[in-house]
């Protein structure tokens, strides 16, 4: 059992992250973000975000 919990998609941070990584063309090449590269920065970025850290304990996935 795996727990995921997802970053707020409007925190300013996680989009300004997320619109370059799909700008960066490796990632384009690829054809999706690498669960990998986002799961690194949600680990990195949760924990000095409260907004984030609100987001996904209310936001919490179980798969
Ligand atoms: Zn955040």
């Amino acid at each position: 059992m795996k727990y995921r919990a997802p970053l707020d998609p409007d925190c300013p941070e996680v989009a300004a992250f997320m619109a370059a990584l799909l700008g960066d063309p490796m990632t384009k090449a690829m054809g999706a973000p690498s669960d990998d590269i986002t799961e690194d920065f949600a680990r990195r970025h949760r924990a000095k975000c409260k907004r984030c850290q609100d987001y996904g304990a209310a936001n919490v996935e179980i798969g």
